[in-house]
């Protein structure tokens, strides 16, 4: 007899479901959700302020 496996997992890994953890932004001081655990020794930026920490682009490399 085969018993098949009832369990649902993950078929794939089409969209996993991003973990939201709950974090204060180090900029502003706003709470915010980030896609990943803050570790504790980074800065956590909410979405507005990552951009203004994130390196501008710029035309050379
Ligand atoms: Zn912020």
């Amino acid at each position: 007899m085969y018993r098949q496996r009832e369990r649902r997992e993950k078929k794939g890994f089409d969209r996993p479901p991003r973990e939201m953890h709950k974090a204060v932004c180090a900029d502003c001081k706003k709470e915010c959700e980030v896609p990943f655990k803050p570790s504790g020794d980074r800065p956590v930026y909410c979405g507005e302020c990552y951009q203004k920490h994130r390196p501008p682009r710029r035309g050379r490399y």
